[in-house]
C-alpha cells in the first residue's frame, strides 16, 4: 500500500486545496498518514505570504527528506508558484506545482517516481481563466467544512504577493457549489464556510454574472445546512442583496471579517486600499445596526513604509473606536516584487515589533471586551477540539467557548450543543451545557 502525507501553510483556502489533494491520493489508492511519519510521497503546500511562511517551507521539505530519504517530495502552492527556482534548488524536491493544475498532483507525482531530476509543473497563472473544479472526493477531517468558491485578486493591494501568486479572479459554477455542499451537509457537517481568495468578487467572471449572494443562497438552499459563515472579504464588497440575507437567515452566522488594514486614510492610500476609514466606519456602524449581536473581525498591518509615529497614533485612535470583536495584527513584511517593497519610509524591524506589541494590546481588550457582553445567555456552539477532558467550540459569532461536560456526558465534535455562557477564560468564553 503505498502513503502519502500532506501538510499546509498559511491560509484557509491552502488548507481546503490540501484536503482536495488528500482526497485524490485516496481516490488513486493511497493511505493518508500524518506528516511526521514515514511516507512514499510527501506533499507541501506552501505559503508566500510572509518571508516565514517561506522559511517553514524549505524547513519542512528538509524535514520530509529526512524522514525518508527515498521518497517524492512535491511542493505546491503560492510560494512554488512565485518562486519555483528556489523550491527546485532545494535538495529533495522532486515535483514542483504552482497554485494551478492541482487535480494532476497524482500524476505528476507518479511520472517523477519514473524519471530523474526535478518535474517543475508551474505555469503562467497571471493569464489562467477557468476555477479549477476538484471536487472533494473524501469528506475532510474537521468540523467546519470550508468550501472554496472563488480563486484569484485582482485587487493589487501594494504589500500583497497574492495576486501574482494566484493570478485573475476565476469563480466556481453555482452547479458546483451546489453540489459540493450537498454532500457536505450528506457527510454531516453543521457549518460551511465559503471560502475564496478574494471572495467579494465572486460571479464577476462568469457569464451571466453573478454574486456572492448568488453563492450564498444556493448553500441555504440545502436543506439540512445547520450554519454558513462566509470567509474573509473586503468591505466595499458587501452588496444590500448579500446584507439582507445576512441579516434575515438565522443560518447565517453572524460574523464578518472584514479586513481594515489601516487606521488612517494616508497609509491606505499607499496600500492601494479601494475605501476611506471613514467609509469602513460607517459600513460597520450599519452591520452593528443590522445584527445587533454579530462579530466584525479584522486585520491590521503596522510599520507600512510611510506609517510615521504620527500616523501610527491616529490610526491606532481611530481602530480604538471601533469594537471589533477580533483582530489579527500583523506587522508589516517585505515582499520582492510588490511596489511597497520599493516604498521610501520602510520602518525599522524594532519600530514594527512595539507597533504590533501595542496594537495587539488592544486586540486582546476588544477580543474580551465584544465576548463579555454574552455571559449570562445562552448559545449553541459548534464543537471542534478536546484537550485534557476540556471542549472548545465556537459560537455563530465567532466566539470562542471552553465546555467542561457534566460526569458520565460525552461531547463529540462537530456536533452542536447549548451552552450557558458563565464567565471569561482563556481567549474566549467558560460555559455548562445546557
Ligand atoms: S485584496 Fe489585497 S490583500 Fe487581499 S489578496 Fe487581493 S491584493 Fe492581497
Amino acid at each position: 500500500m503505498r502513503t502519502a502525507a500532506l501538510t499546509t501553510l498559511g491560509c484557509k483556502v491552502n488548507q481546503v486545496e490540501t484536503e482536495m489533494m488528500e482526497g485524490l491520493f485516496k481516490a488513486r489508492g493511497y493511505t493518508i498518514v500524518p506528516f511526521e511519519e514515514a511516507a512514499d510521497v510527501y506533499v507541501i503546500n506552501t505559503c508566500s505570504v510572509t518571508h516565514l511562511g517561506e522559511k517553514k517551507s524549505r524547513q519542512l521539505v528538509r524535514r520530509a527528506k529526512r524522514t525518508n530519504e527515498s521518497a517524492v517530495i512535491a511542493v505546491t502552492g503560492c510560494y512554488a508558484q512565485v518562486a519555483p527556482e528556489e523550491i527546485r534548488a532545494i535538495e529533495g524536491v522532486r515535483v514542483v506545482i504552482g497554485t494551478k493544475d492541482r487535480g494532476k498532483i497524482v500524476d505528476f507525482v507518479e511520472t517523477a517516481v519514473t524519471t530523474d531530476g526535478v518535474l517543475d509543473e508551474t505555469g503562467d497563472i497571471m493569464h489562467a481563466e477557468v476555477f479549477e473544479d476538484i471536487p472533494l472526493l473524501a469528506a475532510p477531517g474537521r468540523t467546519r467544512a470550508f468550501l472554496k468558491i472563488e480563486e484569484g485578486c485582482n485587487n493589487f493591494c501594494t504589500f500583497c504577493i497574492i495576486p501574482y501568486a494566484r493570478g485573475p479572479v476565476r469563480s466556481r459554477a453555482l452547479s458546483s457549489i451546489k453540489s459540493e455542499a450537498e454532500k457536505l451537509v450528506e457527510h454531516g457537517f453543521r457549518e460551511i464556510v465559503l471560502t475564496g481568495i478574494h471572495l467579494g468578487h465572486y460571479g464577476e467572471d462568469l457569464s451571466p454574472r453573478l454574486t456572492l449572494a448568488d453563492a450564498a443562497q444556493a448553500v441555504l438552499d440545502i436543506p439540512g445546512l445547520t450554519r454558513l459563515r462566509l470567509g474573509s472579504l473586503e468591505s466595499i464588497e458587501l452588496d444590500d442583496r448579500l446584507l439582507e440575507l445576512w441579516a434575515r437567515d438565522p443560518r447565517f452566522a453572524g460574523h464578518l471579517h472584514l479586513p481594515l488594514q489601516a487606521g488612517t486614510d494616508a497609509i491606505l492610500k499607499r496600500m492601494n486600499r479601494k475605501y476611506t476609514r471613514e467609509d469602513f466606519a460607517r459600513l460597520f456602524h450599519r452591520l452593528e445596526g443590522m445584527v445587533p449581536d454579530a462579530a466584525i473581525s479584522t486585520d491590521v498591518i503596522v510599520g507600512f513604509p510611510g506609517e510615521t509615529d504620527e500616523l501610527f497614533e491616529e490610526g491606532l485612535a481611530f481602530i480604538e473606536r471601533l469594537p471589533f470583536a477580533r483582530m489579527h495584527v500583523f506587522p508589516y513584511s517585505k515582499r520582492t516584487g510588490t511596489p511597497a517593497a520599493k516604498m521610501d519610509g520602510q520602518v525599522p524591524e524594532e519600530v514594527k515589533k512595539e507597533r504590533a506589541a501595542r496594537m495587539q494590546a488592544i486586540a486582546d481588550r476588544k477580543r474580551e471586551d465584544f465576548a463579555k457582553k454574552f455571559i449570562g445567555r445562552t448559545m449553541d456552539i459548534l464543537l471542534e477540539t478536546e484537550h485534557e477532558g476540556e471542549w472548545n467550540g465556537i459560537t455563530e459569532n465567532y466566539i470562542k467557548v471552553y465546555v467542561i461536560p457534566k460526569e458520565g456526558k460525552k461531547l463529540a465534535n462537530g456536533s452542536l450543543v447549548s451552552v450557558h455562557l458563565q464567565g471569561v477564560y482563556k481567549d474566549g468564553l467558560r460555559g455548562t451545557r445546557i
